[in-house]
């Protein structure tokens, strides 16, 4: 077993025994890794408190390599991110993105492009930086582009022609596809407006996207995309959508 200091996110933070806490962070040396904090549930604030949800920390972790489970012996609280707490909007939003994170994420595999997403994304909320609707659908997009779940949207993948028209999404067989070569088959499409959007965002730096407009239909279109790639290409890693689905006034 050895010693590391992390930084990290937590995404998750379940109670174990009596005074003990599971805790899902997401760090930035090690990615998403599980662990057990012991007496943390008596801390007084002073101390630095109970580890809170999406709270930025850095951590002393003791990694067993054989083993799910790993050890934190210390935390050190950086961000607090108060003025998320104070606000119901604000808390839905946060808690969104780091249930999505945790769906996404495998165990032990570090994604620094998703992390610094999440820490920017909670740093925009807390400060007011960003409409939350747009912010939802910046940071799933950018997170399907860092895990590895966003396609190319550059031409159709069958006859290279150009996605004036949009490209289709057939779930059954995950294939991507022009009006020409998928069409008619009730698959779902992602708009032309969509697709310049999205190729938009997936490259700029995430500063650069906090004045952008969307408008309605658009974001609507993304986010059925984004729940559709959630539920039949990521569902290995997805526990649950029926979060998103209870915040949906917010989101
Ligand atoms: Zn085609």
């Amino acid at each position: 077993m050895s010693a590391h200091i992390t930084d990290g996110v937590i995404l998750k933070v379940t109670d174990l025994r009596e005074t003990s806490l599971l805790l899902r962070i997401f760090t930035e040396k090690f990615g998403k890794i599980t662990c057990q904090i012991k007496g943390a549930r008596g801390m007084r604030a002073s101390q630095g408190g109970i580890p809170q949800i999406f709270s930025f920390n850095e951590f002393v972790v003791h990694i067993h390599p054989k083993r799910d489970v790993h050890l934190v012996s210390e935390y050190d609280l950086r961000r607090y991110y108060s003025h998320i707490r104070r606000d119901f909007e604000k808390i839905t939003l946060a808690s969104y993105l780091s249930e999505l994170t945790d769906s996404l994420l495998e165990e032990n595999s570090p994604n620094p492009d998703l992390y610094g997403d999440l820490l920017k994304s909670l740093d925009f909320i807390d400060k007011d930086a960003m409409d939350p609707k747009l912010l939802a659908r910046i940071f799933e997009i950018r997170a399907m582009q860092s895990s590895g779940f966003l396609p190319e949207l550059d031409s159709c993948d069958n006859c290279r022609g150009n996605l004036a028209k949009g490209l289709y999404y057939d779930n059954a067989s995950s294939n991507f596809g022009c009006p020409a070569c998928l069409g008619g088959k009730g698959e779902f499409l992602i708009w032309p407006g969509s697709i310049k959007f999205i190729n938009r965002i997936r490259h700029d730096e995430f500063e650069n996207l906090l004045r952008i407009k969307i408008g309605p239909v658009i974001g609507k279109n993304i986010k059925d995309f984004f729940s559709m790639i959630m539920f039949h290409e990521a569902k290995h890693y997805l526990k649950t959508m029926s979060f998103a689905h209870k915040v949906k006034q917010v989101l």
